[in-house]
């Protein structure tokens, strides 16, 4: 077994000593985090995992996070994180949709899993240790191909609702490397995770190579600017990783600008392009970003923009990563000329084999081999890669992504809504924030505040726009398609 679940195994064998995880008042070196992962392993298996079920993680940043992923990943089972942010029918869906049989939660999501449907559920609460104790440490051995699967990663996109990246143990650990090679992780890291796990760059970017490497992990259940700059004097946190919203928001404290940073060696951002402003600030502090760009489907890291190269190149996402290659498409699928914008396209280890399920969108997910990331770039001549718009429609708001795809086939379902389009409209603090163009059905007599209670049921709250405008109609092409950027013309001005 050399898949990720052997991890903790080659670490005890290396580094049994050295701290692996700190969660509030718990310490776990290497050692003991092997053990825990063991122990929950047999645990698992007495549920009824085997090789290949699905066994779901649902709840904050914890060790037990970890400890299900590697667990899982000894028994040749495939995890499953899952997003809190959603509301209760999207994690449905994807409980449903990947047949998870296990699910592990935090007690605050007790109620949920108790009517979720999946068959076996683990709490983690005070029973949860008394398992790991009464269960046994002898050794777990499945045989696990690299190749299997390690993961299913749900991802919103432009088809309505959510997607599982399928990721295989090779794809993650390549990954790894990826950023080993290129963000230069060290041995003696101490890597403050603020941001939530169950997204990709946070987990796969960030825990894993610092795991890999035998670094120490500070997890926090959710993210707060004060407590940041406590903690990264506290522990000597020398890797903090965040999107652009959350730096903004550390930038902003009062004790910013004297608070002792001199631990940080690397500042990671990714998901959305750092502002130019934010990097200035930080370079005041003598701290800068290595900005990363990458997606869900790509395990996710493909390009970076090193720290060297941070402000002669800001703006752009960087060149790709040490294993992985790109390049610049026109329509037709042939190479764009140099300094042509085109689809960016990726190939290389990391990227998933296709969407769980879905045979027809992970046929037109791929070109030749290529995955198509939806997002339009240009290359310069250094082959800096620059993303300058999308061919998906997304919205990047603090960090989080909204397909105005899903949102309003949500919106499709109230019995008022005759027509809806749902744009991004710049905000200071968020990037974007979406905004709802809706046409009522005749002598129907709803306002704003009632379409929008309408959605949160159905979905998470960051994806419910924050604006509702009435239109009359809205502009569809021949073949019924909406008119987004004329849309975004007529309501997308901020004070509409
Ligand atoms: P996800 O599948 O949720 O990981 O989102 C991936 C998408 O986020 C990409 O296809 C991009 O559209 C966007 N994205 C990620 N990183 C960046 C970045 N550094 N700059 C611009 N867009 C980004
Ligand atoms: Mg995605």
């Amino acid at each position: 077994n050399h898949g990720i679940g052997s991890w903790t195994a080659r670490r005890a064998r290396k580094t049994p000593h050295r701290l692996a995880v700190v969660h509030q008042g718990s310490r776990y070196t290497y050692a003991q985090l092997h053990d825990r992962t063991t122990r929950l392993a047999h645990h698992l298996r007495s549920l009824g995992v085997r090789r290949g079920d699905r066994v779901a993680f649902l709840g904050p940043n914890h060790p037990a996070f970890l400890e299900t992923l590697f667990a899982a990943g000894r028994l040749g089972a495939v995890f499953v994180p899952l997003n809190t942010r959603l509301a209760d029918a999207e994690l449905r869906h994807c409980l449903t949709d990947s047949g998870t049989s296990v699910l592990v939660h935090s007690p605050s999501f007790g109620a949920f899993a108790a009517a979720s449907g999946v068959g076996r559920l683990v709490a983690v609460d005070d029973t949860y240790d008394k398992a790991l104790a009464q269960a046994p440490n002898s050794p777990v051995d499945e045989s696990v191909a690299l190749d299997d699967l390690m993961m299913i990663m749900y991802t919103s996109g432009t088809t309505g609702r959510a997607k599982g990246a399928v990721l295989s143990h090779a794809n993650l650990t390549w990954n790894s490397f990826n950023t080993l090679v290129d963000a230069d992780f060290a041995s003696d890291e101490v890597t403050l995770l603020s941001a939530p796990m169950f997204h990709t760059a946070a987990l796969n970017m960030t825990c894993l190579p610092t795991f890999l490497k035998g670094g120490t992990l500070i997890l926090e259940e959710s993210f707060s600017p004060s407590r940041t700059l406590d903690l990264v004097e506290e522990h000597g946190v020398t890797v903090m990783f965040g999107v652009p919203t959350m730096f903004q928001q550390i930038a902003a404290e009062e004790r910013f600008t004297e608070a002792d940073l001199s631990s940080v060696r690397k500042m990671m951002c990714g998901g959305a392009p750092v502002p130019r402003a934010l990097i200035r600030t930080y370079e005041q502090r003598g701290l800068r970003f290595l900005q990363g760009y990458g997606m869900t489907e790509a395990s996710p890291g493909v390009c970076l923009l090193d720290a060297e190269n941070a402000l002669a190149k800001a703006g752009s996402a960087g060149v790709p990563h040490f294993f992985n290659d790109v390049r610049i498409a026109d329509p037709a699928g042939h190479d764009a000329e140099r300094g042509e914008r085109g689809e960016l396209l990726v190939e290389g280890p990391t990227i998933m084999s296709g969407y769980w399920g879905l045979p027809d969108a992970t046929a037109t997910a791929f070109t030749d081999g290529w995955f198509r990331t939806g997002d339009v770039a240009i290359a310069d001549e250094d082959g800096y890669v620059t993303i300058v718009d999308r061919v998906k429609d997304m919205i990047i708001s603090g960090g989080e992504n909204i397909y105005p795809a899903e949102v309003e086939k949500a919106l499709y379902e109230h019995p008022a809504v005759a027509d809806c389009a749902v744009i991004g409209i710049p905000d200071e603090k968020w990037g974007e924030v979406g905004r709802a163009v809706v046409v009522l059905a005749p002598d129907a007599e709803v306002g704003a505040e009632e379409i929008l209670a309408f959605l949160d049921s159905r979905l998470a709250r960051y994806k419910i726009p924050k604006s509702v405008v009435l239109a009359d109609a809205l502009p569809r092409s021949g073949a019924g398609k909406l008119l987004k950027p004329r849309i975004r013309e007529t309501y997308g001005t901020t004070d509409s």
